[in-house]
């Protein structure tokens, strides 16, 4: 890969309007948020057919039974509705009212059942009573309803009619990808899954940031191709990695982006390599952008990077959040609904992505080509003339790369190393190159790692 025609993509992309863009990010999971989704069935294709109206998709049918890796697809789960409806024929239970009332995957049942028998098929968050609980039954064949814990506790004995009007058939899983070709075929990756109902920052915050990324990179030059996947979780990315297995060497970056829109600190958690060039850009991005944010180790648990980096893929892939997975109360109920994810969380979770894409395109490893003794910078008309703390930033900037740039040392290495941010190392680095003094290096710009 050539460094020498990097495009300075960071100045298209930032900085942004937050606020604004912010707006419209939450409008867009307001408008996503009522789809009743799940692994498959036409909660997804509507789903993909409103981001289709932003960004260029291809969307991939896999019919069920397809085994992938040690999995096979699934039947396609839909619902038409579904309710319990006491005596008089009022629904105490109503799956118009929230999707997530429903047990994701349940089989279809019509039936009379006194509350005794009708109770082994509710689930409640006791220890939060006013929420509804989110309830998936995947792989074994049963149905259910969720509800609250108040809601379960004002019914009364007696019979109660129940009707899941669901379908489960030989269908399709449904996923779909953003590809935006770049100068070269390698990859960044970006990961979400779309199978949630109405969950907003599980789920939806993930959509929303890809999407307006994904929106934002199809209008600039692009030194790396980007690869935007929008799946169901589990089989989806299990699906995507069983079709593209043999173009996996392309991905060179990852990141999985899940819970990214609550008002919590970030928490990066980094890829099994634990020091991958996108884990290092991540943990740059957020010590200048979120000083608060949190780094954890990764571990077999989570979102889709339990797939992609399983160790027969390996892949360098890291996960942004706010939330942690599952360590939130709002998580996997009615809690985690519009009013948890804000507008403001949102915009700066864009803008920290864009950051990490910021410093992926623009690092690359350079060599000094006047390395004997610091060549004369006020000749050249490099030495600021103006005082003061930017002149000063300006200067220790073109110091730290011409001392550094020995062929090995990657730009990003050099900002850690300096204590600065990346985007003044990568100035000093194209300010060097106009005047001669620096030339790229081919070959990837991770070297440095060995060091
Ligand atoms: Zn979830």
């Amino acid at each position: 890969m050539s460094s020498s025609t990097t495009p300075n993509i960071g100045s298209l992309l930032l900085p942004i309007d937050r606020e604004q863009v912010g707006e419209e990010m939450h409008s867009f999971i307001a408008d996503l948020f009522p789809i009743c989704r799940s692994i498959t069935g036409e909660g997804i294709r509507e789903t993909i057919g409103y981001i289709g109206r932003r960004i260029p998709l291809d969307v991939s049918e896999v019919p069920t039974g397809t085994p992938v890796l040690d999995w096979t697809v699934p039947r396609e789960w839909n619902i038409r509705d579904a309710y319990v409806a006491d005596a008089t024929g009022k629904r105490v239970i109503d799956f118009r009212e929230s999707n997530l009332h429903v047990m994701s995957y349940s089989v279809p049942f019509r039936g009379r059942l006194d509350l005794g028998s009708l109770r082994e098929h509710l689930h409640t968050l006791p220890e939060h009573p006013d929420l509804i609980p989110y309830r998936t039954s995947y792989y074994s064949e049963s149905w259910g309803f969720c509800l609250s814990q108040r809601q379960l506790e004002a019914l009364t004995d007696g019979e109660y009619e129940v009707c899941v009007d669901t379908s489960l058939l030989e269908g399709h899983l449904t996923y779909a990808e953003c590809y935006l070709p770049g100068a070269s075929q390698d990859e960044i990756l970006f990961s979400c899954h779309i199978c949630h109902p109405s969950l907003a920052n599980d789920n939806l915050s993930g959509i929303v940031v890809s999407t307006f990324l994904a929106e934002r990179l199809a209008r600039v030059d692009r030194r790396y191709s980007y690869r935007f996947l929008f799946v169901p979780g589990t089989i989806g990315s299990l699906t995507w990695l069983a079709r593209n297995e043999s173009r996996l060497e392309r991905v060179r970056h990852g990141l999985v982006l899940a819970s990214v829109g609550d008002a919590a600190t970030f928490t990066y958690k980094r890829s099994r390599h634990g020091d991958a060039e996108v884990d290092r850009a991540a943990e740059h991005v957020l010590r200048y952008a979120a000083p608060d944010h949190e780094v954890i180790d990764f571990s077999p648990y989570g979102y889709d990077e339990r797939q992609y980096c399983s160790p027969g893929f390996d892949l360098p892939v890291g996960s942004l959040s706010r939330s942690r997975h599952g360590r939130f109360p709002e998580y996997h109920t009615s809690g985690d609904n519009l009013a948890f994810v804000h507008p403001a969380a949102l915009g700066q979770s864009l803008a920290v992505t864009l950051g990490v894409v910021e410093v992926l395109e623009g690092n690359g490893t350079y060599r000094n080509l006047s390395p004997k003794g610091e060549p004369q910078l006020g000749r050249r008309g490099l030495y600021p003339s103006m005082g003061g703390r930017d002149a000063e930033a300006q200067q220790m900037a073109l110091l730290w790369v011409l001392n550094q740039s020995d062929g090995r040392r990657s730009l990003l290495h050099i900002a850690e190393r300096a204590g600065m941010p990346f985007a003044d190392i990568r100035t000093a680095a194209n300010r060097l190159q106009e005047h001669g003094l620096l030339a790229p290096v081919e070959g990837t710009p991770d070297m440095a790692r060995d060091l």
